[in-house]
C-alpha cells in the first residue's frame, strides 16, 4: 500500500483525505473502524474491507473531506447495450 498523509492507495483504489475540509464528526471510523482508524498510524486501512464498502462510507463523509476513485473504473453497461450483447450471443 502506498501511503503519504493524505493519500491511501493499493492496487484498486484510492482514498484521499483532506484534512481542511473534515469537521472531525468521526463518521467515517465509527461505522467502517475496519478502514478508518482514530488512534494508528496510517489511519486508513484499504486492505480491511472490499472496495465497494470504502466506496460507501467514502460517500457518506459529511464533508466531502474523503475522496474516493478506482483506478480502473468498472465499466458501466446500459441495459440496451445489455440486451444487445445478450441478442449477439444468442446468434452464434
Ligand atoms: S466522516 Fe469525513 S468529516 Fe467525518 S471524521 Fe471522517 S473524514 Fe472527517
Amino acid at each position: 500500500m502506498e501511503i503519504n498523509a493524505n493519500k491511501f492507495s493499493n492496487k484498486e483504489v484510492t482514498v484521499t483525505y483532506d484534512p481542511c475540509t473534515c469537521k472531525l464528526s468521526g463518521r467515517c471510523y465509527k461505522e467502517l473502524p475496519e478502514v478508518f482508524m482514530d488512534s494508528v498510524i496510517p489511519w486508513v486501512d484499504l486492505e480491511g474491507a472490499p472496495a465497494e464498502a470504502i466506496q460507501e462510507q467514502v460517500n457518506r463523509c459529511p464533508t466531502g473531506a474523503l475522496k474516493f476513485h478506482y483506478k480502473n473504473p468498472p465499466v458501466k453497461v446500459s441495459k440496451e447495450e445489455q440486451k444487445q450483447k445478450a441478442k449477439k450471443a444468442l446468434a452464434y
